[in-house]
């Protein structure tokens, strides 16, 4: 294949944790097995959620790891630093581009301001709700004219931006895992694209960037299923070509729930500060959704990289059990 470029794209909102940990694996060994990129992007649109020291942690962690970045955010000489042609990389960063492609997509008529107030949208939720209607946006500020809206945006009022979805059309993707997927926009939302803090939401920083970056293949977890059709539907309104889709396998504890916190070790630093090696929890992570073709199962990092496709990855998720991972690899 030529010229393949992934990312991993964590929001800085805590530590690397595990199932972020095998999201960045799978992306790295899929680019090295082709000579592709692997690229960090940094996802920090929703400033509430913002951790403190975050952006080290992930790189610290990937590199301890054994995942090389050969593009967008790194550390050099002990200080966060980007590199690469297609920055900048870290999405606070990149607020003027958003706004040209959210009015962009106003222009065309394929997105909206809304001036529904918080408590609007509360009511209007509470009132699906009580009627067990999946809880939607209404479409109320769906047809007001852009004249009469930006005259609203200047005397102040404040606003979103929200993607106006076609009605009863069916968006189809295909996932290199799960085949071809079909959603009636139906059951998806008129998306905020823009927040009123001038802000994109993921779903628009995401295509933006992805398509920018050309980005070939998102490699991500299965949760963000769910969200592909929208982005889909942005593709379609830019005009652009989507990238190919992998939506990996969740990454379970002993009691097939997602790994939580509260359920103990999820987070990449704890392993590192208690002595396992960076093999071994690579190894055992590697086989957690994807299956080598032989029996050897002790696999250092480049015969993963030869041996990753995509081919063997399940659609099922897979369990992390620590105590697996100590007997399996040993535990020094
Ligand atoms: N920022 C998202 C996260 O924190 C990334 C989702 C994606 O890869 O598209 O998981």
């Amino acid at each position: 294949m030529e010229n393949i470029r992934v990312r991993f794209a964590p929001s800085p909102t805590g530590y690397l944790h595990i199932g972020g940990l095998r999201t960045a694996l799978y992306n790295y060994l899929f680019a090295k097995h082709n000579n592709g990129k692997f690229i960090l992007r940094i996802e920090d649109t929703d400033r509430s959620r913002y951790v403190e020291g975050a952006i080290e942690n992930l790189i610290n962690s990937l590199e301890w790891a054994g995942i090389e970045i050969d593009e967008g955010v790194v550390i050099e000489d002990g200080e966060i630093t980007q590199k690469g042609e297609y920055g900048p990389y870290i999405q606070s960063e990149r607020l003027d581009i958003y706004r040209k492609y959210v009015d962009e997509l106003i222009e065309n008529g394929y997105a909206y301001y809304c001036f529904c107030s918080k408590e609007r949208l509360d009511e209007v939720r509470a009132e699906q709700k009580v009627k067990g209607l999946i809880p939607k946006y209404d479409g109320f500020c769906r047809n007001i004219p852009i004249d009469e809206a930006k005259k609203r945006i200047e005397q102040g009022e404040e606003y979103v931006v929200r993607l106006r979805l076609p009605q009863n059309r069916d968006i189809k993707f295909y996932d290199i895992v799960r085949g071809n997927i079909t959603i009636n926009t139906e059951d998806l939302d008129d998306q905020v694209l823009l927040k009123s803090d001038g802000y994109p939401t993921y779903h628009l920083a995401v295509v933006v960037d992805d398509h920018l970056m050309n980005i070939t293949h998102i490699v991500r977890g299965e949760e963000w299923l769910a969200s592909a059709p929208k982005h889909a539907f942005l593709y379609e309104a830019f005009g652009w070509d989507a990238p190919e889709y992998v939506h990996l396998p969740t990454v379970l504890n002993k009691d097939r729930k997602k790994l939580s916190k509260r359920q103990g070790d999820v987070s990449v630093e704890d392993f590192r500060n208690s002595g396992y090696l960076p093999e071994s929890l690579v190894n055992y992570l590697a086989l957690i959704g994807w299956s080598p073709e032989g029996n050897d199962e002790i696999l250092s990092m480049e015969e993963l990289i030869k041996q990753f496709s995509f081919e063997r990855v399940s659609k099922t998720g897979g369990i992390f059990d620590k105590n697996k991972l100590n007997w399996v690899n040993g535990h020094y």
